[in-house]
Order: structure tokens, then sequence, then C-alpha cells
């Protein structure tokens, strides 16, 4: 997935009334990726699912609990890359900001990539509630000459896939 800047993540919300973490530069690049996803009590409950990638974190929204095992197939909806001090956020973002809500660290941990193509992930993920291989696939967008679609599937590969 392409980065989407850390702009937009920056555009949304007041620093002065939420304790989010203010984006600052990225982060350099060094092994041992960063992996957390945060339990988001929004308008909606979601799970925002974070890859370190590029110094920034990659960001998708996933509607449902992350799968834990084989066969669910999650959507996941990429959003605003945020900064990366966000993984060790939590906290209760005020009413009238954006996202306004609890946030919690449902998983955390780190991953490894194993293969990378525009519209394939494939990751190993060690955390402590997904532990394995993962896929990200981006689904096709209805209007083909598209290829920005924001959703991509979310699922747990058999061992030795
Ligand atoms: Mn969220």
């Amino acid at each position: 997935m392409k980065s989407m800047g850390l702009e937009k993540y920056r555009n949304k919300r007041n620093f002065s009334h939420t304790s989010e973490p203010r984006p600052v530069k990225p982060k350099k690049p060094r092994p041992g990726l960063a992996y957390v996803v945060q339990k988001h009590a929004a308008s909606r409950l979601h799970y925002d699912l974070r890859l370190e990638e590029g110094g920034v974190l990659r960001s998708l929204a996933v509607p449902k609990e992350p799968p834990v095992r084989e066969g669910v197939k999650r959507l996941a909806v990429q959003v605003e890359d945020h900064p990366y001090e966000y993984k060790d956020f939590e906290g209760t973002i005020p009413e009238g900001e954006y996202g306004a809500g609890k946030v919690e660290i449902w998983d955390r941990g780190e991953y490894v990539l194993v293969e990378k193509t525009p519209g394939k992930w494939v990751v190993d993920i060690k955390g402590g509630r997904l532990r394995g291989r993962f896929a990200l696939i981006q689904l096709k967008a209805k209007d083909k000459t598209r290829r920005d679609n924001v959703n991509w599937l979310f699922f747990k590969l058999k061992k030795g896939a």
C-alpha cells in the first residue's frame, strides 16, 4: 500500500485538544518493524491495524475482530498513515475531536515483511494474539482504471503457505 503521508493525520486533529501524538519526523528504517492493533471505540467500534513502513505506520481500519485463526477473512480499509509514536497510544480522544472515543492496545509486537507487491503484502506477525503468517490483499476497484482502492482483505495463511 502506498504511503498516505502524515498531512491528513495532522489536518484531522487539534493537538491542543487530543492527547494523541503530534506527528514528528518519520523514523529511520531499521530491523524489527513495529506492529500494533488498537481497539478503537469510536462511533463504530473497530480495530486499527498498524504496520511500520517507511518510518510511519501504515494504517487499516478493521471493522471486526482481526483474524486470530485461519479461515477468517476480514475487510481492512486503508486510512491515513499515523506517526510511528502512535504505536504506544492509549487513551480517550475527546468528544468533538476526530475519532472521539477510547483507544486501547489490543495486540502488539513486531512483524517481518515476507512479500510486498503493489496489491499484496505477506507478513509474519509476532504479536500476542496474532501470530504467524498473514496476507493483505487489495480488492479490485469496481472501476478497473482506478488503482487506489482502499479496501483490502486481511487473513491468516495456512502453515507453510
Ligand atoms: Mn480508528
